[in-house]
């Protein structure tokens, strides 16, 4: 493990006149020479002129295979922390890995904090980092010195006062947000109202849920304290309209996490129904389902899960089958969705899929009834449908599979419990039986009512019910899918939808 005792560290910001440097500051052609490699800095003085040759040459980010640690149970760094979450993709443009000493850093920190910390001289704590980046990202400190990193970027003339005025700024307001996304978000995975009838702050009256909490809030946190003290007419991002281009932000992260999931899926199905909202409008809403398989931590197949994503309300306006059509075709374009991917569409309610027979080599009951020569000609029939998806080798890939789960398939099973068994039994070899795993995510992805237990629609249930207590207007376009997709948007990073949000006042700023 490395020490983190302050006499490894080699620069600071604005006080640099207590840290004593113990070797010489290096020469310019070595600093190009070494290349950025926080290893190579450790107890070197960095002054602006060095800061600036570093960061001018970009965060380290070197591809893997990065080294197992045997005293963490063989664990790494690895790219993903950098371009992953568990909700989608993401680009922590300041996670970095120093390769001299198998360590993470962040690049920011390390150039601008203030208080020196393991960011600043290397991390190793594989087992816990998704914890330790996601605490990180939000701390007072990294948020001060990517505001200064940011102004760097900007190529602003570099003076301490305005440093550090926006290092102070900076988290401030980034504290604020934190508070009201919160808010919001609970707020509306919760299905309350926003507004109330007065949008305003004075003492007395009711001020609709939001201002409510915030106040409420306010009495036990300087931060929103501060903000309410501050004179009507100021920047507070309190009025309705901030709380919508809020409302817009958070409901266009969490679309964005949701897609990009889709789109990583090999195949979907799209689920459809219209239901007549308060005002007597149909609306039509569209689900896309697909299966993904969870891992452990190792990357072994634990469990197999089936996603619903709402996309949102469409109003109906012409209803024949073909317009609808239309609309979804249009839709899926709109949101970069591919189609060519989708491998079935139901219209809840009616068992539109006559697909029954199709999944039968999968279920134990006709498993345990036929001989090997009809299942290999079900596989072959299951086979051919697919073929767009589902590859030549299948039917043997399942025939050995049968046969090592055969001797199971005498006990009482389903055919939920009997894909489980598969993929986890046979997850070491999921290599050689890829087409066995596809067809599996397959059954999850097409919404059979047949081939055992049905399976119900869950998220229309719940779209349902929302359209029965308010309208499906544009503007409730994003509430609605925080509303419906309220398990993701509870668990979104605030800090990246703060940055969005930053992103929007930037633009509309110019
Ligand atoms: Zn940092």
């Amino acid at each position: 493990m490395l020490t983190h005792d302050d006499s490894n560290i080699m620069t600071t910001v604005s006080n640099e006149k207590l840290i004593t440097p113990t070797t010489k500051e290096p020469l310019v052609s070595e600093v190009f020479k070494m290349s950025n490699d926080l290893g190579n800095f450790i107890n070197k003085k960095l002054n602006d002129t060095y800061k600036r040759l570093i960061f001018d040459m970009g965060p380290l980010k070197p591809p893997g295979p990065f080294p197992k640690d045997p005293h963490q149970g063989n664990m790494s760094f690895s790219e993903s922390y950098i371009f992953q979450t568990k909700y989608g993709p993401v680009n922590r443009f300041w996670l970095c890995y120093y390769p001299l000493l198998d360590a993470t850093y962040c690049q920011p920190c390390w150039l601008f904090s203030l208080q020196r910390s393991t960011w600043c001289t290397g991390l190793r704590d594989w087992k816990h980092l998704s914890e330790r980046i996601k605490e990180h990202g939000f701390s007072k400190n990294h948020i001060e010195a990517c505001a200064v990193y940011e102004m760097w970027q900007k190529n602003i003339n570099i003076d301490k006062d305005l440093e550090n005025q926006i290092r102070k700024e900076a988290s401030f307001w980034r504290m604020v947000l934190q508070r009201l996304f919160d808010i919001i978000i609970t707020l509306a995975t919760n299905s309350l109202a926003l507004k109330g009838h007065w949008e305003d702050l004075s003492p007395e009256g009711y001020h609709g849920n939001f201002l409510s909490v915030v106040q409420l809030v306010s009495r036990y946190d300087q931060v929103l304290n501060q903000v309410l003290e501050m004179p009507k007419g100021s920047t507070r991002y309190l009025s309705p309209t901030v709380q919508n281009e809020m409302i817009e932000c958070i409901g266009n992260t969490l679309e964005g996490h949701l897609l990009e999931n889709i789109r990583a899926s090999p195949f979907f199905a799209i689920i459809m129904d219209t239901t007549q909202d308060i005002a007597k409008v149909d609306q039509l809403s569209i689900v896309v389902r697909y299966a993904a398989i969870s891992r452990s931590e190792n990357g072994q197949p634990v469990d197999i899960k089936v996603k619903e994503v709402f996309l949102g309300f469409y109003a109906v306006t012409k209803h024949s089958a073909v317009d609808l059509v239309k609309q979804v075709i249009t839709l899926f374009s709109h949101k970069n969705l591919d189609l060519k991917k989708c491998v079935g569409q139901g219209y809840d309610g009616a068992s539109v899929m006559s697909v029954n027979k199709i999944f039968d080599f999968l279920t134990p009951k006709v498993l345990r009834s036929i001989d090997e020569r009809t299942l290999l000609q079900k596989c072959d029939q299951f086979q051919s449908k697919y073929s767009d998806v589902i590859g030549p080798n299948f039917s043997l890939q399942f025939l050995n599979v049968y046969h090592l789960t055969f001797p199971e398939l005498t006990e009482m099973c389903n055919v939920y419990q009997l894909c489980k068994d598969i993929i986890t039994k046979f997850g070491v070899m999921e290599y050689d039986i890829t087409e066995v795993f596809m067809a599996i995510l397959l059954f999850y992805t097409i919404p059979v009512t047949s081939a055992g237990a049905e399976r119900s629609f869950s998220k229309l249930k719940i779209i349902k019910n929302y359209l029965r207590n308010s309208t499906g207007q544009d503007r409730l376009k994003y509430l609605s899918l925080i509303v419906v997709e309220n398990k993701a948007a509870s668990k979104l990073d605030l800090s990246e939808v703060i940055d969005q949000f930053a992103n929007i006042k930037a633009r509309k700023r110019l």
